[in-house]
């Protein structure tokens, strides 16, 4: 690129060492001697030489440090805390199942109520087709290894012992254990972890503007997307394919919004091939993206659904996965006959869990969250989308609630910045030094603000991105 050849362009030695992935950049104490924790996500030498951001409070739209600093969390913690950070009725629902049970097991057909009532009301909100069964897990990840084990399951229970492989997407992000990393199309996930497991493929991620040939509409695109996918189901043979994975908006790969037809084209493959289709809404469902499911927005008629965070609005570590009627009855049956459907984890339907999940769905069924997220989705779109002029900006993408923008050079696709440069580290930031929290990944940038963010604070989070921008393009210049 013209710029990136340019000396004067280099914004500091060493820069995304100093700025990290957005850690904190206050209290520059050269005695720091690095904190305990093997942290999740971090480079070594950001837990030696940096002070961790250390988050101690949360209201409403933002949180605060142990300085006090206070910040609007536009990530909404990740991609979870929903209902903001202080919503009393949650804490409520928590502390009255403390008091009466704070534990019991779903085990051998012992259970508890609220695991009962929250199953229940998860079948009756999930309308896109009919469900049949509701399995609790702790969280995304759990949620998608149990959805291998159960597609296992469930073709072995069919006699089809060969058909056992997964499709996922590049940039896809289904979790961190061996098998949802596996299915994760990120490479940072699979670097020297010996993953993914050979069971997992992974076809085109459906990033029109990245990926699209000249003069390709988004509709050609999608088509060619759905003709490879089919040529790769071919070429594996389609009694060796299983299940198809894909978040419905791509979210830690960089919120990617399908283009146009897409889901349309790649449902009709995978019906053709006999191949379970998996969506994972962990971050779109209950109205990230202005309807209650992305399987909504997109008409998608999933065998199988993951859920977690806004579950309970990240109150409390839950995850469920929603099963067809279809595969709950060979589970069952199949089960019948080997005495159990041995998998589940100490805390599936855990009661305190799942009595916030419960009291967050009925806060958002009372407050109309799908109808409160579109009326001020817009402000949000719009507002950050008219940055899109900007010299280093190539794309500002997202619908809903769920934004990513993505510097590159020259406004294309093919010339992204030099890495030292850190012009996403450098971004991100400038908005936490200006009080907001972002998600910083490489140059891309990420935001999905909770869902009872106020029209004042949307106008906050545009004009603290307006200015980190700004600074950044001086920066670049
Ligand atoms: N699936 C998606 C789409 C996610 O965004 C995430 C987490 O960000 C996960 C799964 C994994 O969830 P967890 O971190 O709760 O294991």
């Amino acid at each position: 690129s013209s710029r990136a050849s340019q000396e004067h362009g280099i914004l500091a030695p060493c820069l995304s060492r100093f700025y990290g992935t957005g850690a904190s950049v206050q209290k520059d104490d050269p005695g720091f001697k690095g904190h305990d924790m093997l942290a999740p996500f971090t480079a070594g030498w950001q837990t030696t030489d940096v002070h961790p951001l250390i988050i101690e409070k949360s209201e409403g739209s933002y949180v605060y440090d142990i300085d006090g600093k206070k910040y609007l969390d536009s990530l909404a913690g990740l991609w979870c805390t929903s209902l903001g950070g202080n919503e009393p009725r949650l804490v409520a629902a928590a502390t009255a199942q403390l008091n009466t049970l704070p534990f019991y097991h779903s085990f051998w057909n012992r259970t508890t109520r609220p695991s009962l009532d929250l199953a229940k009301e998860l079948l009756e909100m999930f309308t896109a087709r009919k469900m049949g069964k509701v399995f609790f897990v702790n969280s995304g990840s759990e949620a998608n290894d149990t959805q291998v084990k159960l597609v296992w399951y469930y073709n072995n229970a069919l006699g089809r012992p060969n058909k056992k492989k997964f499709i996922a997407r590049s940039k896809a992000y289904h979790g961190s254990t061996l098998i949802s990393a596996s299915l994760t199309g990120l490479p940072a996930l699979h670097q020297k972890f010996d993953i993914p497991a050979p069971f997992v493929l992974h076809t085109d991620c459906p990033h029109y503007w990245r990926y699209h040939l000249p003069g390709e509409t988004e509709e050609e695109f999608s088509t060619r997307l759905a003709k490879n996918l089919e040529d790769l189901i071919l070429k594996e043979g389609p009694e060796t394919i299983a299940a198809f994975i894909a978040e419905p908006v791509m979210g830690a790969g960089g919120v990617i919004p399908p283009p146009a037809t897409y889901f349309e084209k790649i449902q009709a493959v995978v019906k053709k091939y006999d191949v379970l289709f998996i969506a994972d809404e962990v971050i779109c469902a209950f109205g990230r993206l202005g309807t209650m499911f992305g399987c909504d927005k997109y008409n998608i008629k999933p065998d199988l659904v993951s859920l977690a965070k806004a579950l309970s609005s990240g109150y409390m570590p839950i995850g469920a996965v929603i099963v067809s009627p279809e595969i709950s009855d060979v589970v069952h049956s199949q089960s019948n006959k080997l005495g159990s459907f041995a998998h589940g984890f100490t805390y599936s339907g855990h009661p305190v869990s799942c009595a916030v999940a419960i009291e967050t769905l009925k806060i958002y069924k009372e407050r109309n969250i799908v109808d409160k997220v579109n009326s001020i989705s817009s402000r949000f779109q719009d507002g950050l989308k008219a940055f899109s002029d900007s010299p280093i900006v190539g794309e500002i993408r997202g619908t809903g609630l769920i934004l990513g923008t993505e510097f590159v050079d020259n406004k294309s696709p093919n010339d992204p910045f030099p890495p030292e440069w850190g012009v996403g580290a450098y971004f991100g930031a400038e908005c936490q030094k200006n009080g907001m929290l972002v998600r910083v990944a490489g140059d891309t940038i990420m935001m999905s603000p909770p869902f009872i963010i106020s029209p004042q604070e949307v106008d906050e989070l545009i004009s603290i991105y307006g200015n980190a921008l700004k600074a950044t393009e001086e920066r670049v210049k």
